[in-house]
């Protein structure tokens, strides 16, 4: 197999078709290389909501990326439906933040970034979610945020990307390696199912988009980040119709109303390695939570559980920018918790920096150097610690 493209994006999640969808745009031709199917990993198993949970305890640098990325996301659903007739279902139902112990933050964060939130007492919360479980005193509502169907927006990102020219994808085929020619990347080395050897793509730039497995790729060439994957398992419920309206938080753990009467209930984070399993402690741990927030869930339909792998990073903050000391090898990894909401901004940042762009978006804090300098890195340790503790090996810390 031989290929030239201008760029070779590695791993098909939602990072690497939206980067291969603004290439494309820009006049670059891709070849997009997904070592299983397109978009089954993270990006299926996340729950779409389109904010960061309780954005104002994540860095700048986060919500730089968040407030581009929800500015532009109506636009994107819109010309997805209009080049692929595949409804994305971007629905602005609200985000309910119950009982947060640090309200005045939150409206402080809100008011400085311009978003609408809202502190809310008791009668306001039950006016709107007649259906929750008595006894929440306070909630912030921030009424602009959404979720997304992200399994349908892979989708329709496949489809819309599968009707360019310049668009090549070659799927069952991991990256092994990479071959270099003095401190640039002159190919890449890709073992495809069922083929004993491995072959060599060529492309002018390399970008890596292989969220929870990138540090793995980056290794090759001895570059250390500290992606690694953190663990999430989610619940499915089904009612007969959404029996609340608005995307409800409490104590880290949320309920998001799909409008078929699906409710998604999230979700864990596990420090355990590459494993997928679902778990009854999982399960138990999270049911609990949203029988806690909503009672008629205990005698819903369960539908399923499942579990995906995020890139975790210190922070959440991603990995966008050319991986030094090499040309033309560039990483778009990290997103931990927020890849669904960030991947647009980081798909923007991404396009501009490999083609050699003024970015729109300023690059210095999702630089490998930066990343290093960091030291404050940490600061989301409130909400999940960004370091596996040695006892916390393969446990549900819920
Ligand atoms: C339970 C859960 C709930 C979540 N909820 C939300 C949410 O509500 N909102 C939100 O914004 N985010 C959410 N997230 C986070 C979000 O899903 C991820 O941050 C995002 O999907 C990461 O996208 P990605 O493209 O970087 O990685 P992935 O989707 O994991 O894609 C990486 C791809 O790279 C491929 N790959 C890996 N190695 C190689 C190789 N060597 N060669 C070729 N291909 C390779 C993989 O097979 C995979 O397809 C959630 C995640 C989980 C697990």
């Amino acid at each position: 197999m031989t290929q030239n493209s201008d760029v070779i994006v590695v791993g098909a999640g939602i990072n690497g078709l939206l980067v291969s969808r603004m290439l494309i745009a820009s006049g670059a031709s891709v070849t997009l290389i997904e070592k299983q199917e397109v978009a089954k990993e993270s990006s299926w198993a996340g729950g779409g909501i389109v904010s960061p949970l309780y954005p104002w305890r994540y860095d700048a640098a986060v919500t730089a990326l968040a407030n581009w990325a929800q500015a532009f996301y109506p636009q994107l659903a819109e010309e997805l439906l209009i080049e692929t007739g595949i409804d994305v279902q971007l629905h602005a139902c609200g985000l309910l933040m119950l009982d947060a112990p640090d309200q005045q933050q939150a409206l402080a964060w809100a008011a400085a970034q311009g978003h609408v939130m809202l502190a809310w007492g008791c009668d306001s919360i039950y006016k709107k979610e007649t259906a929750l479980a008595a006894g929440f005193e306070s909630g912030l509502w921030m009424p602009q945020v959404g979720h997304i169907r992200n399994p349908r927006l892979c989708r329709a990102l496949l489809a819309s990307l599968q009707k360019q020219p310049g668009f090549s994808l070659i799927t069952q085929a991991a990256v092994t390696g990479f071959i270099t020619s003095g401190l640039s990347i002159s190919g890449v080395r890709v073992k495809t199912a069922g083929e004993a050897e491995v072959v060599h793509l060529h492309g002018g730039a390399i970008v890596i988009t292989a969220g929870a497995w990138s540090q793995q790729l980056l290794e090759k060439l001895s570059l250390q980040t500290a992606i690694q994957p953190v663990k999430g398992q989610m619940l499915l419920y089904k009612f007969p119709k959404p029996p609340i309206e608005s995307i409800i938080l409490n104590q880290g753990k949320y309920l998001i109303p799909r409008q078929d009467g699906h409710l998604l209930v999230g979700s864990t984070l596990e420090y355990a390695g590459f494993d997928k399993t679902s778990t009854s402690t999982a399960r138990q741990a999270l049911s609990h939570s949203a029988v806690a927030m909503l009672p008629a869930l205990e005698k819903m339909e369960f539908v399923g559980q499942w579990a995906g792998l995020r890139p975790g990073s210190a922070g959440g903050v991603p990995y966008i920018g050319r991986l030094e000391p090499y040309s033309n090898f560039y990483i778009n990894a990290g997103q931990f918790r927020n890849g669904l909401v960030l991947a647009p901004a980081s798909a923007r940042l991404t396009t501009d920096i490999v083609l050699g762009g003024k970015p729109e978006i300023d690059p210095a804090p999702y630089d490998l150097g930066a990343h290093r300098q960091d030291k404050s890195a940490g600061f989301e340790e409130k909400q999940v610690s960004t370091q596996a503790p040695a006892s916390s090996s393969g446990s549900v810390m819920t």
